[in-house]
């Protein structure tokens, strides 16, 4: 078998690089000798010409720096800043700038030029995520012909949206450069097609396939999972570990895990507990929501914002209903180590899994992996993360509906051992099916 070539924005570091994409990965890496590459995350003066090793590690690893231009432009800019808010709905938030979009390119043209020389007949090549749409027309420009995957970690828009984007028709053709197009949900495979049609001006073949003249590509939905049994294993080993007086015999604990982004919608879920606390008094003082986001991508506004927002909506709820005894509401702002986390979903009653738009979401998975089977806990689920698809047996809200969310809240607080044993099974058992060795699995059996 050929090696393995994996590109992403960042590199997994460290003598032990981890993450689910490592877990993922790394056994068909060491195996076929493969490489990944990716940005150091460090910032260099002048671009660099040629990849760096990392040392150490259970597989090759090359990595280049970013140019304090190109994390301005190419990172915070057309990444997160255009991309990401267009792919999460939020077109109102996208800061379209041709500069943006010149070093997105001049990037991505770079990294090409960087990797070119290295790849060998029977490579196959898998670009991850946003970042480095437009990597593969930049290898064929270079004259690679080896099969190249890319996965999207997010949603992908619909023509409606992909209107508002001033290049649409250019990403469209960046995709139709990939040999397989890897998406998270039916959903996304359906919006994915209609924009390579219509903004495109591709023709659908069917199953999935897209002519777009000079090629063919094939778009397909592989939801990402987890390493569920390995994580079940953690929950159970580190809830024993957690301080005492976190958990409190005569209060339910709800718990939400989210980095800060207004694609989570957590002022959303806020205002929920909140209109929940104003029907149920007699839940004051037995339930708590923990909620866990540590900020990212600050200095761009619209995550300066939403810090605002949701430190200004927990103040006014504790300040509405909290008594000398208890607060509802515990808002963390920094991150918490991932052992702590999967204590914490074990010792939880119920997950709040609410964003407004969302790839997948690991936390739904990691929340029911942590479950003790026996008396296990609740997931409310917003119906716009990508993992609702396979959650079926999640108690499923829309995130906008405040009243809705509400009503999920008591339903979850009050079900009976036998209903949440039922639905933790059948949740369960998908995501031991579908795990993130399933999915790297189907994705590369995919690409041939
Ligand atoms: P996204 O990739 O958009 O951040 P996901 O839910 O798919 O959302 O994945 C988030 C990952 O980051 C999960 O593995 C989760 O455990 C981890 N995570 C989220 N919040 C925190 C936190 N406060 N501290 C540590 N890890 C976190």
């Amino acid at each position: 078998m050929g090696r393995l070539i994996c590109l992403s924005n960042r590199i997994p570091t460290g003598a032990n690089p981890s993450g689910g994409l490592v877990v993922a990965l790394g056994d068909v890496l060491s195996e076929t000798g493969g490489i990944w590459i990716g940005t150091s995350g460090e910032i260099a003066e002048k671009p660099d010409t040629c990849l760096r090793e990392i040392e150490g590690g259970p597989f090759k690893r090359f990595c280049f720096d970013l140019t304090e231009e190109e994390q301005e432009n190419y990172y915070a800019g057309y990444s997160n800043s255009v991309l990401w808010p267009l792919f999460h709905g939020r077109t109102d938030l996208m800061e379209i700038h041709q500069d943006y979009l010149n070093t997105y390119k001049q990037v991505n043209r770079r990294i090409a030029k960087l990797i070119a020389p290295m790849i060998q007949p029977d490579d196959r090549i898998w670009v991850h995520d946003f970042h480095l749409l437009p990597l593969a027309y930049e290898l064929r420009v270079l004259g690679i012909q080896n099969p190249i995957g890319f996965f999207l970690h997010t949603p992908f828009p619909g023509p409606i949206s992909m209107q508002a984007l001033p290049n649409g028709r250019e990403v469209c053709q960046w995709l139709s450069n990939y040999d397989l197009v890897g998406l998270q949900a039916e959903r996304d495979v359906r919006a994915c097609l209609a924009s390579m049609v219509e903004i495109g001006e591709g023709s659908d073949l069917g199953n999935g396939f897209i002519h777009l003249a000079p090629r063919q590509c094939r778009i397909a939905a592989f939801p990402i999972g987890i390493d569920t049994a390995e994580f079940t294993e953690l929950a159970a080993r580190e809830i024993e570990k957690l301080p005492s007086g976190i958990l409190k015999p005569d209060r339910s604990l709800m718990i939400g895990v989210d980095r800060l982004d207004y694609s989570k919608g957590v002022p959303h879920r806020f205002r929920a507990f909140g209109e929940f606390l104003d029907r149920h008094e007699e839940w004051h003082r037995h339930v708590s929501l923990l909620q866990i986001s540590p900020p990212t991508r600050e200095g761009v506004q619209a995550y300066d914002d939403i810090r605002e927002e949701t430190e200004h909506l927990s103040g006014r709820i504790n300040g509405q209903f909290a008594d000398i005894q208890w607060a509802p509401i515990r808002f963390i702002n920094r991150p918490v180590p991932r052992e702590v986390l999967a204590g914490l979903y074990r010792a939880s009653q119920v997950a709040l899994v609410t964003p407004l738009m969302d790839g997948m979401n690991l936390v739904a998975k990691e929340f029911v992996a942590a479950q003790n089977s026996d008396d296990p806990g609740v997931l409310i689920l917003s119906q716009f993360a990508g993992a609702a698809e396979q959650m079926t047996d999640a108690l499923l809200v829309n995130p906008h509906d405040t009243e809705q969310m509400a009503t999920s809240m008591l339903t979850a607080l009050m079900m009976s051992r036998g209903e949440r044993r039922e639905r933790h099974r059948a949740l369960l058992d998908g995501l031991t099916r579908q795990d993130v060795h399933w999915w790297s699995n189907a994705f590369l059996t995919a690409l041939g």
